[in-house]
């Protein structure tokens, strides 16, 4: 019997993007004979046109199934939706702005199909064309994730990859609310090969992320899988109070030898400002975890389907 590829596309206002994509992998899959496909489009609440586009495509073709949010759920979302709805035996997760070459698929393939792999993952060894301070901190971002926590995950490992049907099962098993791919396709363990390419220039639209959400993308990611941010907190706790302690001892000592109390006011100040400053970053720490909590124990649904071809799926999931 012949195997059926699973092709997931999650879309933020790719409208001129996204019929771009689908050409290019029409081009790519029509030389893959040997398998049957599926593309699966998830429409992340865009403002654009991208849901007309859909709504066409799938018209067009009968493997083309897409799902609509009732907004904007982000990016992971977009993935879980996809990775959910996918029946295909291998599953591909893939951007829709051609940065993720559709020209892989047929190695990925072969590599899964030699049974030697569970998944094929793909990273950019260069950042051409991207802007000079991104890659730095994206660089920063990635050897800290490495130091913090216990799983591997590669300097600009992208969420383009191709998964067997095991995989993508304990993807899916996963019902956190705080979602980081690049983590849980890590956590997830299965035995992963790594194909490298260059970067390549988005086809058109633009990028959905700027400063402040890599931020806050990056601060998630560390809070969702290491325990490290909370241990500084207590570390930091631990090291002032011996400090204080000796502070304390010596300004004893002092008012005994020079009686002269009036002299430590402006030390005192600086002690007392910084451990308040120490103590609201320890408690921004805490605030993290338990606001990522939070939003846990409401098990709310990732995401709401508002329009789809498929009415069997799942609405709310
Ligand atoms: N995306 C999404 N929801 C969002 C933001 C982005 O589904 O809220 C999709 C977007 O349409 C694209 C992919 O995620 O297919 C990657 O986004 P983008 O190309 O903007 O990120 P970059 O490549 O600049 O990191
Ligand atoms: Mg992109």
């Amino acid at each position: 019997m012949q195997k059926k590829i699973s092709i997931v596309v999650p879309c933020y206002n790719e409208a001129e993007a996204l019929p771009i994509l689908y050409r290019a992998l029409m081009d790519i899959t029509q030389k893959m004979t040997d398998y049957e496909f599926e593309f699966v489009l998830v429409n992340d609440g865009s403002t654009d046109d991208t849901l007309k586009t859909m709504r066409m495509l799938s018209q067009q073709d009968a493997r083309v199934f897409y799902y609509s949010f009732s907004r904007n759920f982000g990016k992971e979302a977009g993935l879980l939706c996809g990775l959910k709805n996918a029946t295909g035996d291998y599953v591909v997760t893939m951007d829709a702005d051609m940065q993720d070459p559709p020209e892989l698929l047929p190695q990925m393939a072969q590599i899964l199909e030699s049974g030697d792999y569970d998944n094929v993952a793909s990273r950019r060894v260069t950042r051409k064309g991207e802007p000079k301070i991104r890659s730095f901190f994206a660089r920063r971002f990635y050897k800290m994730m490495r130091k913090m926590t216990e799983i591997e995950i590669a300097d600009g490992a992208r969420d383009f990859r191709m998964m067997n049907r095991a995989m993508v099962d304990s993807i899916i098993a996963l019902g956190e609310y705080n979602r980081f791919s690049k983590g849980i396709f890590a956590w997830v363990g299965y035995r992963t090969k790594w194909l490298e390419f260059e970067n390549v220039q988005r086809s058109a639209g633009e990028t959905k992320w700027n400063f402040w959400q890599l931020l806050r993308y990056s601060i998630d990611g560390m809070v969702n899988f290491s325990n490290a941010p909370i241990r500084i907190s207590s570390v930091m706790g631990i090291i002032m109070t011996m400090v204080s302690f000796i502070a304390i001892i010596f300004e004893i000592i002092r008012a005994l030898l020079y009686h002269d109390p009036v002299a430590g006011w402006p030390s005192l100040v600086c002690i007392i400002t910084f451990i308040g400053g120490i103590q609201l970053f320890c408690m921004g720490i805490m605030g993290q975890y338990i606001s990522k909590t939070y939003m846990e124990v409401k098990h709310r649904p990732h995401y709401i389907v508002g329009e789809t071809n498929n009415e069997e799926c799942e609405k709310n999931g």
